[in-house]
């Protein structure tokens, strides 16, 4: 699932500026802003983009709890990280295997859940605009249980159980969906499906 882009900006005006120094800090945050993009770019050329069949594919349930699988978490880690996303679901790499990678919120590590069964919560639910790190720059309003209980297993085999609200409630109801081959464009209305196909529709080049 794709950051908001207006929500990673502010953080990076947080900090104190030291007034001697301003000149130079903003040439550092320039650079340092050029050099996100840059892996940004790099981390979403490795995601399969829409229309790519394997985004409709419905993964497998894990069996083997191997290293491949400790590489498998670890790469979606650092490609969920470069792209500025927070949720990563195996599919988006082509690799049908039923796990995906999260950030629960800005202080908590990343996690990985294996095999997730969601436990939604019916009763209450919220529309919410959404993004995909693989639909490129398309948002489109999503209604998503705000609560929710993900069980499954960690990629060492152990038994995980999180109870989860507000975004992380969203993302791991966003990336249990890519496991089932199932995009936030087919959960949106039909107006909003109509506009994301148009702007996901490949542009012609002009010659
Ligand atoms: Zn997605």
């Amino acid at each position: 699932m794709a950051h908001e882009h207006d929500h990673e900006h502010d953080h990076e005006h947080d900090h104190d500026h030291d007034h001697d120094h301003e000149v130079d800090e903003e040439a550092v945050a320039r650079h340092l802003e050029g050099e996100r993009a840059y892996m940004r770019r790099q981390a979403l050329a490795q995601i399969r983009q829409y229309p790519d069949v394997a985004l409709r594919m419905r993964a497998r349930e894990i069996t083997e709890f191997d290293e491949f699988l400790v590489q498998l978490v670890e790469r979606m880690f650092e490609l969920m990280h470069d792209a500025q996303g927070v949720g990563l679901a195996a599919t988006q790499l082509g690799v049908l295997q039923r796990v995906f990678v999260f950030a629960p919120d800005e202080e908590s590590a990343p996690r990985a859940i294996v095999n997730p069964r969601l436990t939604l919560d019916e009763r209450d639910k919220l529309v919410e605009e959404e993004g995909c790190l693989s639909l490129r720059e398309v948002r489109v309003p999503v209604e998503r249980a705000t609560r929710v209980v993900v069980e499954g297993q960690d990629p060492n085999g152990d038994d995980v159980r999180l109870e989860l609200d507000g975004l992380a409630a969203r993302v791991v109801q966003h990336e249990t969906d890519h496991l089932d081959g199932v995009l936030i464009i087919d959960r949106t209305d039909a107006e909003s499906r109509k506009q994301a196909i148009g702007e996901l529709r490949p542009q012609p080049s002009l010659v």
